[in-house]
């Protein structure tokens, strides 16, 4: 048997550290059984999936170094590898476990499922559910369709009994099928949900281990029932602890950076990256800290990983990459390496046209340019509150910092009109609220204009600000305490619409 595992990233947002990690760990596996690692994009939900999205994914994972064998842009016998090619699959299954008896379609609206969550949730039961759909006859179906309902197709679950199975990290794992809801596996729309489209693709593309999160472990069941439904044999199961915030939540942009590209930006080396990713539940037996994707992939025993929690943590992730600035490379390696990454005349002439304003000599180019170059500006926290109450401040570096979340196009425009709404719903002057934000993106007073540097320095870098301005306030007692956040968190919604997860 040749071993072939996957990542199955979702195009919907900045490529994830968890998707290296993920990648890391499926491509050691593979490489020490002498197998392939396969790159698949989930792009089922076609809402939120964009093709930037995937292509800053590969990009990522390539400057990472992290190779896959087989995928949508290097091909492979098992294509194609976007979901969205692969509708024809998907049907052909659901038409078999519809036939089977594993599912049926279901007409119920959204207002009866709230409802019956809202009594399921009541009665302190598990949300769940019903089996409502469940024993309409053909000919009931055929009217329903006929006049033009909408529905979907579900899972049907056993109402008792335990579903078990074995996981290579955690042995045998037991749910019992009352926990499992009847899930949704192809939505209105007709396109599969995650569930199907997964165990379709992995049972086609010879997937023979899935070494994926952990959150992932509760909805195995489900694909167990589905495998069998389809009569296939499923895959080996690895569910990995998650990546977490110092904190131990799971990784969070709002609390860490969780874009590759941040450290990118911010100048960590690749190799360092993942080598510190490898060091999240790993370790090599010889308790080596500095290695590389082939060392760990020569003694690579998944058995072996931890099933704590590992904490991703920027500090720690710093002193690797220092030592392998100053163990792993030459001089002139490192200065390649900076001439690759910011310090080239491609960047300095995107800054030139805003800094020219100001220049008085070609030395003066550098301080204005600096913190387009570093992680986060110097500067002391009165200067946030020269024109407004520490608290007012607070309040709008969150409400900007939420804002800019649901901003998809990230360019001057956008981020001005944002600034503008942020004025008009607030009722401040544009003047006053652009004032702290300008110190906290910009480390000063007198700097290049903001909208250019928050499209230059991109959303990560500037979330990373607002974060620091938020803790230097905090520090003060002027920020916002938890209390204060949950009152802002009701009045945002209230003023400009739900936050984004
Ligand atoms: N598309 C899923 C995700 O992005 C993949 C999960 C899996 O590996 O099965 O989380």
């Amino acid at each position: 048997m040749t071993v072939r595992t996957r990542i199955a990233p979702s195009p919907t947002g900045a490529p994830h550290v968890g998707t290296a990690y993920m990648a890391l760990f499926n491509l050691a596996f593979a490489k020490k059984h002498g197998g392939k690692m396969i790159l698949r994009i989930e792009d089922t939900d076609q809402s939120r999936s964009s093709k930037k999205s995937e292509d800053a994914i590969l990009s990522s994972l390539n400057w990472l170094g992290l190779h896959w064998d087989e995928g949508p842009d290097c091909g492979g016998d098992f294509g194609p590898y976007r979901q969205s090619e692969r509708l024809n699959l998907y049907k052909e299954a659901i038409k078999k476990l519809v036939d089977a008896g594993y599912a049926y379609p279901c007409f119920c609206t959204a207002e009866r499922l709230t409802e019956l969550r809202k009594k399921q949730v009541e009665n302190k039961e598990t949300p769940r559910y019903d089996g409502h759909c469940l024993n309409l006859s053909e000919e009931e179906i055929e009217k329903k369709i006929k006049a033009g309902e909408k529905y979907v197709y579900r899972l049907k679950v056993p109402d008792d009994g335990v579903c078990r199975f074995n996981d290579e990290l955690r042995g045998d794992v037991q749910f019992d099928w009352k926990q499992i809801d009847h899930q949704i596996i192809q939505k209105s729309d007709g396109f599969p949900t995650y569930h199907l489209a997964s165990i379709v693709d992995d049972h086609h593309m010879g997937i023979t281990h899935v070494i994926r999160g952990e959150e992932w472990i509760n909805s195995t069941p489900k694909h167990i029932l589905l495998y069998e439904g389809l009569g296939w044999e499923p895959p080996v199961f690895a569910h990995l602890p998650l990546l977490r915030n110092p904190d131990k939540s799971k990784l969070s942009k709002r609390k860490n950076p969780t874009s590759i590209d941040y450290y990118k930006d911010v100048g960590f080396l690749p190799e360092a990256v993942v080598n510190y990713l490898g060091m999240m539940g790993y370790t090599l037996p010889d308790q080596r800290e500095i290695f590389d994707i082939n060392e760990m992939s020569e003694s690579f025993d998944i058995k072996r990983m931890s099933l704590g929690g590992p904490i991703f943590d920027i500090k720690k992730l710093k002193w690797l990459n220092g030592r392998y600035l100053r163990e792993k490379l030459t001089p002139e390696e490192i200065l390649q390496r900076m001439i690759e990454w910011k310090a080239n005349p491609d960047f300095f002439a995107k800054i030139l046209p805003f800094a020219l304003k100001r220049l008085e000599t070609l030395s003066d180019f550098f301080p204005l340019a600096q913190f387009l170059l570093n992680e986060t500006p110097e500067y002391s926290p009165e200067s946030l509150t020269e024109k407004m109450e520490g608290g007012d401040v607070a309040k709008l570096l969150k409400i900007a910092e939420w804002e800019m979340e649901k901003t998809s196009k990230w360019n001057r425009d956008e981020l001005s009109s944002l600034f503008q709404r942020i004025a008009e719903v607030e009722e401040i002057k544009l003047k006053q609220i652009l004032s702290p934000f300008f110190t906290a993106i910009t480390g000063s007073n007198v700097s290049l204009p903001l909208f250019d540097s928050l499209e230059l320095l991109g959303p990560d870098l500037v979330r990373t600000r607002i974060r620091n301005a938020l803790e230097k306030l905090s520090k003060e007692g002027v920020g916002l305490s938890k209390k204060g956040l949950k009152k802002l968190e009701k009045e945002y919604i209230h003023k400009y619409g739900n936050l984004i997860d």
